[in-house]
């Protein structure tokens, strides 16, 4: 007899005897060191003396915090209208970065490969990218098709430039469609270096010939931004300036699309025209300054434009800074409704400052969004402790340096780049925090630490509808401020002895 349909999870699923069975026999077949010397060694992992040859070691990387080129690369593609990413090089990297975003966004992520497999290896791509370029724009009808390369086509050298040229050449794609490209090797940089040479490769090849009468706009260049929210909110903002604006790129209907009933591979997106007619624009506003170095200077030196590469406005200072710079651009005033919000803002920190003020903190992520959490943090007057930024620069490390040490409260950070999130175990553990901040990946240290974590920054798996809330501006800022103090708050509850367990915090 069939009873009701009962889900499982795997909390519940792998708990059952045939499981703990399999698990049992596993661990038998595996001939386990013992559970004490499986502890003494754990803890061991926990001292100053592992530490020391944890930040020793040199020709290994564990959990870095961060993706590689093409993974930004179809991110700024996709933000484009009737757009397909398309990935020269083979097909398991393409698979990685459609899973990495459809679990941080839930929303399924169209872009495709060449399918480069072992000949190509050998005999170069050009097959493959011409035969792809064919079968994808048949197929799926995109009005442009981003190009960008994984490691296998770096490493042997193809040309897109050249191999692009010959699939015009031969038909398979007509000489005026719109085949952008950036060379995005992964063995140097990271998923913000792919971001910004895609980016640079679709306005140089859609404002090529473009140059002419200036249209009175503002480009706002969004940076490796993964909170759709964000996109929308500074949409929202330039709109109450009342001014007119370009957003490069705008990936707020792509990947947050309304469920009709229909699947649409293509919604929303920056128009092709207006991306073209940028370069006519009267400036420049990035919103994150090292995802966008590349194009900034390629906007600056080519386009002649004023470009104006702003830290990610995260906290009263930084939004303050960017709607100064809005208002000086377009001659208008700051909107009155922006004030008020700005001391709703304030009220909100006072109002849960006896909460944060002190509380140690250790992140990790990207280095526009730390710079921006750094800033706010210690506006908070939280302390930031541990800064680690796997992907981050000499001048990164020099910026965020300086910005701590003009604070009391950042006298005690110390920033690690080139780290990853073994390193950040080994700090966390031998310099205490109260609280973590950054992806999911930090959910096992948070677990292992007992730690309260405060999701933020790329990827969030494991918590849903996050990446729908600003983090920038005032509103942005006042979601961040919602997550940190009721992370702390849930803690105190959690650890709190029955005298203290107060309906009231
Ligand atoms: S690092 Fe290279 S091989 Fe790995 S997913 Fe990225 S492009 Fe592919």
């Amino acid at each position: 007899m069939s009873g009701p349909l009962k889900v499982q999870d795997h909390n519940e699923l792998f708990e059952a005897p045939e499981f703990r069975e399999q698990r049992a026999r596993k661990r038998e077949f595996e001939k386990p060191s013992s559970a004490e010397e499986v502890q003494r060694v754990l803890e061991w992992t926990r001292t100053w003396e592992y530490r020391e040859k944890n930040f020793a070691r040199e020709a290994l990387t564990i959990n870095p915090a961060k993706a590689c080129q093409p993974l930004g690369a179809i991110l700024a593609a996709i933000g484009f209208e009737g757009t397909l990413p398309f990935v020269h090089g083979s097909q398991g990297c393409v698979a990685y970065f459609r899973s990495h975003f459809a679990r941080h966004f839930k929303e399924p992520f169209p872009a495709v490969s060449s399918s480069m497999t072992e000949d190509a290896a050998v005999f170069g791509g050009l097959n493959n990218l011409i035969e792809g370029l064919e079968n994808a724009r048949a197929l799926y009808r995109p009005e442009m098709i981003a190009v960008s390369t994984t490691c296998m086509a770096e490493v042997i050298g193809d040309d897109l430039n050249a191999f692009i040229r010959n699939a015009r050449e031969k038909g398979a794609v007509p000489r005026d469609y719109p085949v952008p490209f950036a060379h995005t090797p992964s063995f140097v940089g990271s998923h913000i270096t792919g971001w910004d040479n895609m980016m640079k490769g679709i306005l140089s090849y859609l404002a090529e010939g473009r140059k002419g009468e200036p249209n009175g706009r503002i480009n706002l260049l969004t940076g490796f931004d993964t909170y759709v929210g964000d996109y929308r909110e500074i949409k929202r903002l330039l709109t109450l300036f009342e001014t007119d604006f370009t957003l490069l790129s705008d990936l707020s209907d792509v990947l947050d699309s309304p469920a009709t009933g229909d699947y649409r591979p293509y919604v929303g997106g920056t128009p092709l025209e207006a991306a073209a007619d940028a370069v006519n624009a009267r400036a420049t506003v990035a919103l994150q300054r090292f995802s966008t170095t590349k194009t900034r200077q390629f906007m600056a030196e080519e386009w002649g434009q004023e470009v104006v590469g702003l830290p990610m406005p995260i906290g009263v200072r930084l939004t303050d800074r960017l709607l100064q710079e809005i208002s000086r651009l377009t001659g208008r005033p700051v909107p009155a409704g922006l004030e008020a919000e700005r001391g709703r803002l304030l009220d909100a920190m006072a109002d849960s400052h006896a909460y944060l003020h002190g509380k140690r903190v250790a992140l990790a992520g990207d280095p526009d969004v730390l710079l921006g959490l750094l800033s706010f943090l210690l506006e908070l007057g939280a302390e930031p402790v541990h800064v680690v930024c796997t992907n981050g620069s000499e001048e990164f490390e020099r910026e965020a340096g300086e910005l701590l040490r003009s604070s009391p409260y950042g006298q005690e950070a110390k920033v690690w780049v080139g780290k990853d999130l073994w390193h950040l175990r080994s700090l966390v553990f031998t310099e205490p925090v109260d609280l973590l901040m950054g992806s999911s990946y930090l959910k096992y240290l948070a677990r292992e630490a007992d730690l309260p974590l405060v999701r933020v920054g790329f990827p969030i798996f494991d918590r849903h509808h996050l990446h729908r809330y600003p983090i920038i501006g005032y509103q942005g800022s006042l979601n961040l401020l919602v997550w940190t103090v009721n992370a702390v708050l849930e803690e105190m509850d959690r650890k709190a002895p029955a005298h203290s367990f107060d309906v009231i915090r």
